[in-house]
């Protein structure tokens, strides 16, 4: 099967649980340690197995074989990668079952990001869990003091939206965050808008 590492624990020496996505289930696999194996990373693809591992009850991870992306030698990109996977870990970790979206969404993401900057990307596809999640609030009234917002808009952590005045934070036009919420597209803003929404994005999903 294939999936995404969101997560990687060092255990004794050089052993390491690991954290998969895959389309049908979120993976935490033992991989022992292994001269002859292949280093891997968190953001990295790859094709893998589980097997049974005698007494203990995690399950073991094997036949690895990383899948790259043409960007994988960018170290900027690999490392915004990185950042945008570790968040889906502090999210998901404790799902007992996952459906096949996370999967793909990260799996869209991968095929788009050296195509623009990165971060639109990731934004893009965080407004898409928003309303995967019946999470993303599209009623413009304000989180902070409930009163419809009026005028530009700042969004907070889970881009809840609130008045400009109550949060004293970059605000979007009302197009503009129209296009984001319903056409899931940054296309309306510019980098440093972007750029605010990847910071409230690192804060957690
Ligand atoms: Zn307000």
């Amino acid at each position: 099967m294939q999936g995404y590492i969101i997560n990687l624990n060092k255990v004794k020496d050089e052993d390491l649980i690991v954290t998969i996505i895959s389309r049908e289930s979120l993976d935490t696999l033992y991989r022992f340690y292994g001269a002859r194996h292949g280093t891997i990373n968190i953001g990295f693809k790859i094709d893998y197995e589980k097997e049974a591992s005698g007494k203990s009850n995690i399950l073991r991870l094997k036949d690895v074989i990383h899948i790259g992306y043409k960007w994988i030698n960018d170290y900027k990109l690999l490392r915004l990668w990185q950042d945008f996977l570790t968040l889906f870990h502090k999210h998901l970790k404790d799902a007992e079952e996952l459906d096949k979206f996370y999967f793909d969404l990260i799996d869209n993401a991968s095929n788009e990001w050296n195509k623009q900057n990165p971060k639109r990307v990731a934004v893009e596809a965080y407004v898409k869990l928003l309303e995967h999640e019946g999470r993303l609030h599209k009623e413009l009234n304000c989180f902070l003091c409930s009163l419809p917002i009026k005028a530009d808009v700042s969004l907070i952590r889970a881009y809840l939206p609130t008045h400009k005045e109550c949060t004293h934070t970059l605000s979007l036009t009302q197009d503009t965050l129209y296009e984001l919420f319903s056409n899931k597209s940054t296309l309306f803003m510019n980098d440093k808008e972007v750029d605010r929404l990847w910071r409230i994005l690192l804060e957690g999903l």
